[in-house]
């Protein structure tokens, strides 16, 4: 059998799921200049809107000018650098753990430590819409792998009746494509009955949530008994790059013996790390950024319901609207487009069939004025999107009539 790519680049384009990439040319912030065109952007992970902060810039070339650019090799030879050693620390402080281990990405760092901790003969449950790293860990794991519905302590209580081995329950803390938070007291619960650990990757809740940023284990109260592995990720609120896992003693020295992620790869550029150590501080410091956010998101929910919208259950700044349909979709992220408003469509695979959403993310960088601009826009593409699905529908049924 030879490869047919022409035939199943045309697929998916005939399914509207063929991807694009827009080309930025501008830093990350609420106006960006995307494709030659400066839009106002609602669509950034950089939710504290630390990526371009003076500071956080002046702390990266500081970094360079000490320790150079490239890290040169792994941990595990000699590219284990200071900067790396002391955001370790201050991680470590930070989640109120033992210890912390830095990945270069959140991709390695759920991969690396799923497929350390367990194998063939052990078991490892996930809610069913976890990240697309957690789930590929998973199956890369070798353990029986298995998914229960979306945050449902009952189904995943069921599970573990039938699982084997050392069982490892794996969550995100926010859900990435739906804003909402796990249920973690439950599911906790849930697996503490059992003697299963608890996994949480708090990508999107680390800096957010909690009084202090501390993510969603600091939203409810819980330990290292509840969530003996907590992981985040440091390209999101942090505005920088790569992640890190906290947690015991042990688990960190299993990590560097056995995360095949961890140990075949270079090690992260330090002046990143030099970056992270100053974010970090600033997001523990700046009270402003969360709790302005925290306001517009009241306004955007409550704008967005006076227009009809569908949104979902997130109290965070991930704010889908539930569009359904791929082409639906698409068509809403294009008219917001020519408004000069830019807020990805999200199709499937990346979220279940039928569930096609516009996945607006709000920054602590966004004015009020901006967030009433996108709800404008949103009211008037929504009508026209509607009506003209409205439309399709009518032609459709007179075609069968
Ligand atoms: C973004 C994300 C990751 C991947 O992190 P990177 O550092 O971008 O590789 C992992 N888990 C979740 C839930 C994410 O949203």
């Amino acid at each position: 059998m030879s490869f047919d790519l022409t035939a199943r680049l045309a697929q998916r384009r005939a399914d509207d799921l063929y991807r694009q990439r827009p080309l930025l040319e501008s830093p990350q912030g609420p106006e960006v200049v995307i494709d030659g065109r400066r839009m106002l952007a609602f669509c950034s992970n950089d939710y504290l809107g630390l990526a371009s902060h003076p500071e956080v810039i002046a702390a990266l070339r500081a970094g360079a000018e000490r320790w150079g650019v490239g890290g040169g090799a792994s941990h595990l030879v000699n590219g284990h650098c200071g900067p790396h050693h002391d955001l370790e620390l201050a991680l470590a402080e930070f989640t109120g753990r033992p210890r912390a281990l830095l990945f270069s990405t959140g991709y390695m760092a759920n991969l690396g430590t799923v497929t350390a901790l367990v194998g063939k003969g052990d078991s490892v449950l996930e809610d069913r819409l976890n990240h697309a790293s957690l789930l590929d860990a998973g199956l890369l794991s070798g353990a029986r792998f298995s998914r229960y519905l979306h945050n449902d302590a009952a189904s995943l209580a069921a599970r573990l009746t039938r699982s084997e081995g050392s069982t490892l329950v794996v969550t995100d803390g926010v859900f990435s494509m739906d804003g909402d938070l796990a249920d973690l007291p439950s599911l906790c619960a849930a697996a503490r009955k059992q003697g299963a650990w608890v996994m949480v990757d708090d990508a999107h809740g680390f800096g957010l949530l909690g009084a202090n940023g501390g993510g969603i284990v600091e939203h409810f109260g819980l330990g290292a008994d509840d969530v003996p592995v907590l992981v985040g990720t440091l390209g999101k609120a942090f505005g920088t790059a790569g992640a890190f896992v906290a947690g015991s003693e042990e688990l960190i020295e299993t990590l560097i013996q056995f995360a095949r992620p961890y140990i075949y790869t270079t090690s992260q550029p330090p002046a990143v790390a030099c970056a992270t150590l100053k974010s970090l501080e600033l997001l523990r410091r700046e009270h402003w950024r969360r709790k302005h956010l925290n306001s517009l998101i009241a306004r955007f929910r409550s704008g967005a319901e006076a227009i009809g919208l569908r949104l979902m259950d997130s109290p965070t700044p991930i704010q889908p609207i539930l569009i359904g349909g791929s082409r639906q979709a698409l068509a809403l992220s294009a008219e917001l487009r020519e408004r000069g408003i830019l807020v990805g469509a999200i199709r499937p695979p990346t979220v279940p069939a039928g569930t096609a959403r516009l996945r607006v993310t709000l920054s602590a960088l966004h004015s009020e004025a901006q967030v009433d601009r996108l709800l404008v826009a949103l009211a008037e593409s929504w009508q026209r999107v509607s009506s003209s699905l409205l439309a399709e529908i009518d032609a459709e049924e007179g075609d069968d009539a």
